[in-house]
């Protein structure tokens, strides 16, 4: 894929992606709009209404903090030491729910991805715009 994005434009959306008072969701959404990729937010209409949607190509994207949606082997994953008994369950159901909703989306025709939080950098990011353009 031609890269459209001149060196310091991409290092501007790079340093936005890393610096700490960025949403993830930002800094991928931003990244994949300066690669020409066009997209709805928040798709009302879809099970768990994807973060990001690509409906020419199929797509849907999920941005996922990685304790929230306990990302698995991942060291910003644990489960608080007090309140277990609060967290426990409610992360679960949210694991729960994210299974049920892939499933759904799956079912429906839709190619379904997730970016989890820690693993947001340049060459994932490209290549995940590579993917989406060629599932059209
Ligand atoms: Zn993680």
């Amino acid at each position: 894929m031609a890269d459209t994005v001149s060196p310091e434009v991409r290092s501007r959306i790079m340093s936005r992606i890393r610096g700490k008072n960025t949403k993830p969701e930002l800094a991928v959404r931003s990244f994949l709009h300066r690669l020409g990729l066009r997209f709805r937010l928040h798709a009302k209409g879809l099970p768990g209404s994807p973060d990001l949607v690509f409906p020419k190509y199929r797509y849907v994207v999920f941005v996922h903090g990685c304790f929230w949606h306990q990302h698995q082997g991942c060291t910003h994953s644990g489960i608080p030491a007090s309140n277990r008994s609060y967290w426990k369950p409610k992360l679960e159901r949210t694991i729960q729910r994210d299974i049920e909703t892939q499933l759904a989306l799956k079912e429906k025709g839709w190619n379904v991805e997730v970016i989890w939080e820690c693993e947001i950098d340049e060459q994932r990011l490209s290549d995940l715009g590579e993917r989406i353009r060629s599932a059209q």
